[in-house]
């Protein structure tokens, strides 16, 4: 007879700690990257007798970048679909140590409130600990799987997955039908499935004009008149044309606020010849970041004015169907093991799903927990990783 999940959850504590206590923050953020952790996390596999393969890539600064992915040797199936859960392994830096009580980089497990502290505990330590420790439970016991199980233990989330999920999907190192779990994102009950999120397109716009004396704006262009007429035009366009509903987001429409204006001219009395503000849209997976750029520009032209564009920040939409084997699976077993119907909803956006459904996979994000990611003092309640892990369990048994 198999063991209970709950009967690991000493080692599930010092497994989390001992991560918890190599920093892996980005080079980015003046971190080394996410390379001693990975070694780490490669010893926890040996020990455990888990396969693994090591996807290493160099990035711009020089620093190793470490993906991981883990599976049962002895279960491989090539006739099985492969299902990855997916923790990343680097973390955001802890930003301001007063704020801390402790040490971020020591791991402190309060045993009457069962939460662990440290940077990392949540977010991705319960992602990297669900899937290690669903494979885990897998070899020891003798449960039968639908899919072949893997844990994909990713690099560079936090900075937006260049050396991490975007490099694997370029490399193509996933099979076609493979579907993709990724806890990464918590809700306090666990009633949750995220299976969309909207793209964003963030925007600079600067407005052209022709400096003048405030005297005598015959002889120029008023740069602040003309934005004002753009920045209205542009509103009720937007949201004009790319007007489609969906119960799935919160809001539920598109949307499109101007927002950042750059100081311009310091004087009153001066015209201003330039004037540049920022847009920040976020739009449904129905739309394209293209054809809001295109109405753009054509709004521009029609009103006569000129402007110049420029891209901050851009980010795809992207879903899943609500209907598909993956969502229903998970739907199910939520529902087995927590006694509760979840809801399926979309959100702002950024994990590594978004780019595993923008390259036609199937992915899903879920997780339980009170979301302190990024946050000082971030702690992880065990409980709800283990409810995660009969959860997972749960999805990938036969
Ligand atoms: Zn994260």
């Amino acid at each position: 007879m198999a063991k209970d999940i709950i009967e690991y959850k000493s080692e599930i504590v010092r497994d989390l700690s001992s991560i918890i206590e190599v920093p892996a923050i980005s080079p980015l953020s003046n971190g080394e990257g996410e390379a001693k952790r990975a070694e780490l996390i490669m010893s926890i596999l040996d020990k455990y007798k888990l396969g693994y393969d090591v996807y290493r890539y160099k990035d711009d600064m020089g620093f190793d970048r470490v993906n991981i992915v883990a599976y049962d040797r002895d279960r491989l199936d090539s006739k099985k679909r492969d299902l990855y859960l997916i923790g990343h392994i680097d973390t955001v830096a802890p930003g301001d140590i007063k704020s801390w009580e402790r040490d971020p980089f020591k791991a402190f497990y309060d045993s009457k409130e069962d939460k662990l502290y440290g940077r990392g505990s949540l977010d991705d330590g319960h992602g990297v600990m669900a899937s290690l420790y669903t494979l885990r439970y897998l070899k020891e016991s003798s449960l039968e799987a639908k899919y072949n199980v893997k844990a994909l233990f990713a690099a560079d989330e936090e900075l937006g997955s260049k050396y991490g999920i975007q490099k694997l999907i370029q490399d193509n190192i996933f099979k076609r039908d493979s579907l993709f779990v990724v806890p990464d994102w918590w809700t306090e009950r666990g009633d949750i499935i995220e299976i969309a999120e909207k793209g964003i397109l963030w925007l600079k716009v600067s407005v052209i004009g022709q400096q003048v004396h405030a005297s005598t704006p015959d002889k120029g262009l008023n740069a602040t008149l003309l934005m004002s007429k753009l920045i209205n035009s542009l509103y009720i366009r937007l949201h004009e044309r790319f007007n489609k509903r969906s119960k799935l987001f919160d809001p539920e429409i598109s949307t499109f606020e101007p927002t950042k204006i750059e100081q311009n001219t310091d004087s009153i009395n001066i015209i201003p010849g330039k004037n540049v503000f920022y847009i920040d849209c976020r739009y449904l997976p129905d739309y394209k970041r293209e054809d809001i750029i295109e109405e753009i520009k054509k709004v521009a032209n029609e009103i006569g004015v000129k402007i110049e564009l420029e891209i901050v920040n851009d980010s795809n939409a992207s879903y899943v169907n609500q209907n598909s084997e993956l969502v229903r699976s998970l739907t199910e077993a939520i529902k087995k093991t927590r006694s509760i119907e979840p809801k399926l909803v979309g959100i702002g956006g950024g994990t590594c799903a978004g780019f595993l459904r923008n390259a036609g996979f199937d992915a899903v994000v879920y997780g339980t927990g009170e979301d302190v990611a990024h946050q000082p003092n971030e702690y992880i309640v065990i409980k709800n990783l283990i409810e995660d892990i009969k959860t997972f369990i749960e999805l990938v048994r036969s």
